[in-house]
């Protein structure tokens, strides 16, 4: 099957990945399509397989870093997947919302319907599916978690091969930052929630927004957290940064957040080679100070 066989959705040819990522990095994608249903990202997934040509799945791109080469292959962008599909049964307080709805959309559907739960998500800017993926989460108040995987009940998603499959709750496993979802394509997912008054909805994501604000109110293109926590007693990863006098560091156009230690900011032109340099320096400053091995959050997308 040649390229031209494939009407929908319309494959785009050397698409910069700069376009596609809030750290704005990353060569062309080699074959680039936003599939808009399901029969598209199907019909896609086959194409790919026949040709044998690698895919790879993306988001809203906040927490991927490509590599300057670009990706030899096909990136699927589930950005424009089944947008308007949302749905809400408030009798049994549960919400049906596609994998490529963005987190915020999510939240202010769940604000509006007067079901709680989803509001520590609302300034992620990520994708539902994405922060399924990696169990997206945040948390104001030190020591707690509000991770989305605790509000899954059930995944609808495709195979590789693109077989449709359900995960019911307890076939799924999450944690910190992780899910077994790796494999899968999400296609949609249900969440069960609880009601609460609108205001008080309001009133928690305002209080989230205020923290985030305070702490994290960058402006330069950054991809969030670039390392995990490690785990407790240590502190934040943040913090052990910024300890071992790494804050403002700068190596080409990537440099660690003069505001908080943990984001690494591009401050024009950064090469994805530029920040896996920063990432191994910082890695083996904390390792020789601490003994601490920071593992990378974001994910590192080779070319193929
Ligand atoms: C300013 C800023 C603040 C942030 N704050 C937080 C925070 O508070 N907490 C937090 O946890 N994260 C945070 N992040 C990181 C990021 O937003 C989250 O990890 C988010 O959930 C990623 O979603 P995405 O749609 O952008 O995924 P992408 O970055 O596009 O992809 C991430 C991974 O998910 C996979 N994936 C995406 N969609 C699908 C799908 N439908 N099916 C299968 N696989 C898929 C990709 O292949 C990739 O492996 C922040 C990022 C930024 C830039």
């Amino acid at each position: 099957m040649s390229t031209s066989e494939i009407s929908a959705p319309a494959l785009q040819r050397n698409v910069p990945l700069t376009a596609h990522t809030t750290l704005k990095i990353g060569g062309p994608a080699h074959l680039f399509a936003e599939p808009a249903n399901e029969e598209q990202l199907i019909k896609l997934l086959g194409w790919s397989r026949q040709e044998r040509l690698p895919f790879f799945i993306l988001g809203n791109g906040s927490n991927v870093l490509f590599d300057d080469a670009g990706y030899q292959g096909l990136v699927i962008s589930m950005r424009s997947f089944e947008n308007d599909l949302i749905k809400v049964d408030l009798e049994s307080c549960r919400v049906t919302v596609s994998a490529g709805a963005s987190l915020s959309r999510l939240v202010r559907f769940c604000q509006e319907s007067g079901l709680a739960g989803t509001e520590f998500l609302a300034h992620i800017p990520g994708t539902v599916g994405g922060a399924l993926v990696m169990n997206a989460g945040f948390s104001r108040h030190a020591g707690q978690q509000n991770a989305i995987g605790d509000l899954v009940e059930e995944v609808r998603a495709l195979t590789r091969e693109g077989a449709v499959v359900q995960r019911s709750r307890e076939e799924l496993n999450f944690s910190y930052r992780h899910s077994n979802l790796g494999d899968l394509i999400v296609l949609e997912v249900t969440l069960r929630l609880w009601r609460r008054p609108k205001e008080q909805i309001t009133q928690e994501m305002k209080a989230n927004l205020d923290f985030r604000k305070k702490l994290q109110n960058i402006q330069e293109p950054n991809a969030g957290s670039v390392f995990k926590n490690p785990p407790a007693p240590h502190p934040s990863a943040g913090f052990l940064i910024e300890k071992a006098g790494l804050k403002g560091k700068r190596i080409g156009g990537i440099q660690i957040s003069e505001q908080h230690a943990n984001y690494f900011v591009n401050k024009g032109g950064a090469t994805s080679a530029d920040v896996i340099r920063l990432i191994e320096e910082v890695q083996k400053t904390l390792l020789h100070a601490t003994g601490i091995i920071l593992e990378p959050e974001i994910r590192i997308i080779p070319k193929n």
